[in-house]
């Protein structure tokens, strides 16, 4: 019988690589709570009309690539294909508006969408996002643009390029969807199918379109700027003033049109020269309609989300991120000997160190060989002797220095055991893992 292997578009995660998701995530973290935005975690699947009302049914997301099943109580039910629409739905739920004041928020998780999987593209993917609910300011635009660029500066990224438009508020896209289904309908058997498709569901989704014969006919076809009215106009020019004085790099598209239908005035991303085909790390926009659409008080809003996995690629081809090395490893034989080692290494865990014991009762030549190899700044040796006297043996492996300690003694040395491990990696320059 062959074994069960992972879902096509899902993958593991290995000890080996799970140093890039904590340090993202450490990254992410540290950086969101010092701009006082607070986790919220909600679940992963939720009804499926959440995301038909939120997300819009002539999307892509919602039209092919949610991951909906009826349960067993009957109803349908769909894994999570964006925290956006989860977020807004728990905001409105438990009265968050009522609060007042604007609310940060930011979540990360698994999030489901049925693609054709391919590089940076998978049916289970992860993202960390920011929503920030109750600021019409062009400034909160602003700042979740910048902590987005913080994040992805910290982790040391380079060759990003912020694309930046503005998509007015409901009527001017209404304005420019008309013209822009004007200029269209002429050429409207040249267009791809998928265009053809979208003319008069969602037009402005004909600006993505990867076609050439598309994009070549949409070369003269009216900007969404030209429909932008004296309001919208003035917030589009704060944002990109204030991005300036900020010292942030961005470039104005006119063709960019996010993927879901929630989006109003500012729509941005940030993609990345490093990465071939999905080059697009980080979306986001404000959504101004989203949580009255979804039956809460009118609520302005703006957020982005990143793509962990194209995140990761990037970092992957950066530097290596090597788990922590441990401070102590422990070896022992003969049962006298191997039951002091597991109250030793649980004392010295106690004690803050990060201890290794090793358990695998070989000859003391290959446990010393684990040791070398562990990254561990020192070895504690207990063998038949050292059992009796109840002693232990220790030894420094950069230098080879190594003593005897009374066992009972051991909690006594603690600091000077810290200074010591301190000063070995100050010492060391290689050869751990
Ligand atoms: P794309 O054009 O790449 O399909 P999208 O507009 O569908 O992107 P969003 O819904 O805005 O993407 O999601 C934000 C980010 O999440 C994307 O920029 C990308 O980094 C990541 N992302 C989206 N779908 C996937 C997926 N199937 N696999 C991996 N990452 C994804
Ligand atoms: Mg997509």
């Amino acid at each position: 019988m062959g074994s069960i292997q992972a879902l096509r578009g899902t993958r593991d995660i290995l000890p080996e690589e799970i140093g890039y998701w904590q340090k993202v995530e450490s990254v992410a973290h540290d950086i969101l709570s010092r701009a006082a935005y607070q986790e919220i975690r909600t679940p992963i699947f939720e009804q499926t009309s959440l995301f038909e009302r939120g997300i819009g049914e002539a999307t892509d997301v919602v039209g092919k690539e949610m991951y909906t099943f009826k349960d067993r109580g009957n109803r349908s039910i769909t894994l999570r294909p964006e925290g956006t629409a989860g977020v807004v739905r728990a905001f409105i739920e438990h009265g968050l508006a009522a609060q007042g004041g604007v609310q940060r928020l930011w979540y990360g998780g698994p999030m489901f969408r049925y693609e054709r999987p391919q590089a940076g593209r998978q049916r289970q993917f992860h993202q960390i996002g920011v929503e920030v609910l109750g600021s019409p300011s062009p400034r909160a635009d602003t700042e979740v643009i910048a902590i987005a660029t913080q994040i992805l500066q910290t982790l040391g990224l380079k060759n990003l390029h912020l694309n930046l438009n503005s998509i007015g508020d409901s009527e001017d896209r209404q304005n420019y969807r008309e013209a822009l289904i004007a200029y269209l309908t002429p050429f409207k058997s040249e267009l791809d199918p998928d265009s053809q498709d979208r003319l008069t569901r969602n037009p402005l989704r004909i600006l993505d379109s990867k076609d050439e014969r598309t994009q070549e006919i949409l070369q003269a076809a009216p900007s969404i700027l030209d429909y932008l009215n004296p309001d919208s106009k003035t917030r589009f020019e704060q944002v990109q003033q204030q991005l300036t004085s900020l010292g942030i790099p961005y470039e104005v598209n006119p063709r960019l049109v996010r993927g879901l239908d929630y989006y109003t005035h500012t729509v941005f991303e940030i993609q990345s020269d490093d990465l071939g085909a999905q080059a697009t790390v980080c979306a986001g926009g404000r959504y101004d309609g989203l949580v009255a659409q979804l039956g809460g008080p009118d609520t302005p809003a703006v957020g982005w989300a990143i793509g962990l996995e194209r995140l990761i690629l990037l970092l992957q081809q950066l530097q290596p991120v090597t788990p922590e090395n441990i401070d102590f490893y422990v070896v022992s034989r003969g049962e006298p000997a191997e039951a002091q080692a597991l109250v030793l290494a649980q004392t010295l865990r106690q004690r803050g160190f990060s201890v290794e014991l090793d358990l695998s009762g070989s000859a003391f030549g290959k446990q010393f060989k684990r040791a070398d190899r562990s990254g561990a700044a020192a070895c504690f040796i207990l063998g038949d002797a050292e059992a009796e006297t109840q002693t232990v043996q220790l030894k420094w492996l950069a230098t080879g220095k190594q003593e005897a300690i009374a066992q009972s003694s051991l909690i006594s040395l603690t600091e000077s055991l810290r200074q010591q491990i301190a000063d070995s990696r100050a010492g060391v320059t290689g050869g751990s893992r």
